[in-house]
């Protein structure tokens, strides 16, 4: 058995956080293959260490001393090094680290520092052995990840023992460093669980696991207790957050389960993401069909008429050409007979309007354009909704009790989820009712 545990910025704030770690980790024998993030917020004020590496890059780039961000950042370490009692010569590195910077370093080279600090007083605490992410982690000059020749050297780096990485960076061929989007050492993590096969990939973070919905809009919302990856995708699409978007790729390839668990309450069994599920939990539960509510406002409506538009060869293609001109993803397309519409962000759209509107009518010879604006869409995401009849009819009576209106309509026939667009005024009301009617 072989566990691969990532912990995120707000596990690696304090020397507090690295203990309660240190015990997640000691607890099972598995657990042998840990990566971690920069020190992140101790509270809401607090920076989080990778921002303040961005920020020196930028004073040195214009020639400002960063010498008092250096020092915070500096300090932050020194003081989880002493707060657990470790004799690692952690002001040797930083002395090495800030001649570096004054020889000039590229950004990413400075940013990726957070983690190579951490990973470095992580494995001196756990007495594992450092592992850097610059000698496994292989980027492609167009910033993909050179799968085969970093799985086959975290193999051989990894063989037979237990371990600590730095997340969110890795190195092109030539040995610079480059690192990931923000948030990227959750890619780091799923990319070294299916390099070593891991059994399950274990994401630490400060929440337990994925919520049913956004605890902005409902109070208290249940953590998600198992998601396909399939609904994981419609939930991030629209809004909820946990996860960085591209750590799922490398763990559904291999189809190993991606756990979400917090260290601040390391007995929550927290949130399983897989493939899919032999046993359904709950079967009898006929209420729990909805795995998450997720849904975005600002979207905008535009609608095109025409007579005999559904029989004419090619106009839905000149419809979509215009959009993509513009630069605008359609993300739905409700339609009628002759009547053809297209879901856009609003924001987009209102940039481009008038030469949209221009353009489709000289190519499409539209009857009307009609546009629909402030629309939000609020999605009920569940795998236990498929071939279950009856499903929508209950979600659109809780709503239609409530006086939700429904605008627009849409499921594809994998039958995953039920996308409704209502007023932007009823957005918030829409997602409470779904979970009340069909969670709590
Ligand atoms: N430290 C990086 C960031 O703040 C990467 C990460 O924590 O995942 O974005």
């Amino acid at each position: 058995m072989l566990k691969v545990l990532k912990f995120g910025g707000s596990s690696m704030a304090s020397a507090a956080q690295y203990a309660k770690v240190k015990a997640i980790v000691e607890a099972e024998d598995s657990r042998s293959v840990v990566v971690v993030s920069a020190a992140g917020k101790r509270s809401k004020e607090d920076h989080k260490v990778t921002d303040l590496l961005y920020l020196c890059h930028a004073h040195l780039r214009y020639g400002v001393s960063c010498d008092s961000v250096f020092s915070m950042i500096s300090q932050r370490y020194l003081e989880i090094r002493d707060g657990l009692g470790l004799s690692l010569d952690l002001e040797g590195v930083l002395a090495a680290l800030r001649e570096q910077m004054e020889a000039g370093m590229s950004e990413a080279a400075l940013a990726s520092r957070g983690e190579y600090l951490s990973a470095l007083l992580m494995a001196d605490y756990l007495g594992f052995e450092f592992v850097d992410a610059t000698r496994w982690l292989r980027f492609n000059m167009d910033g993909s990840v050179d799968q085969d020749y970093s799985y086959a050297a975290l193999r051989e780096l990894a063989a037979g023992k237990r371990i600590v990485i730095p997340g969110f960076y890795g190195a092109l061929a030539d040995g610079s460093i480059r690192t990931f989007p923000r948030g990227g050492s959750d890619i780091t993590g799923a990319l070294a669980a299916a390099a070593l096969d891991a059994d399950i990939y274990e994401n630490w973070t400060d929440v337990s696991g994925i919520l049913m919905a956004d605890p902005r809009i409902v109070e208290n919302p249940e953590p998600i207790p198992r998601v396909t990856y399939t609904e994981l995708r419609e939930l991030s699409y629209l809004g909820a957050q946990v996860l960085h978007e591209d750590t799922i790729f490398p763990v559904a390839e291999k189809n190993i389960p991606l756990n979400i668990r917090n260290t601040n309450d390391p007995e929550h069994p927290g949130t399983i993401i897989m493939e899919r599920f032999e046993e359904e939990e709950a079967p009898g539960d006929e209420r729990r069909f909805i795995t998450g509510i997720a849904g975005k406002k600002d979207y905008a409506v535009v609608s095109i008429s025409k007579r005999g538009l559904s029989s004419e060869v090619g106009a839905i293609r000149k419809v979509f050409e215009v959009f993509e001109n513009h630069g605008i993803a359609v993300e739905y397309t409700p339609n009628g007979i002759d009547t053809f519409s297209l879901v856009v962000p609003g924001a987009k759209l209102e940039k481009s309007l008038h030469s949209i509107v221009s353009q489709l009518q000289e190519r499409v010879k539209p009857d009307s354009i009609q546009v629909t604006k402030d629309l939000a869409i609020v999605a009920a995401v569940g795998r236990r909704m498929a071939n279950r009849p009856g499903i929508c009819g209950r979600i659109f009576s809780a709503l239609g009790r409530e006086g939700v209106n429904i605008r627009l309509i849409s499921q594809d026939p994998r039958e995953v989820n039920v996308i409704l667009g209502v007023d932007g005024a009823d957005f918030a009301k829409a997602v409470r009712v779904l979970y009340d009617s069909f969670v709590k």
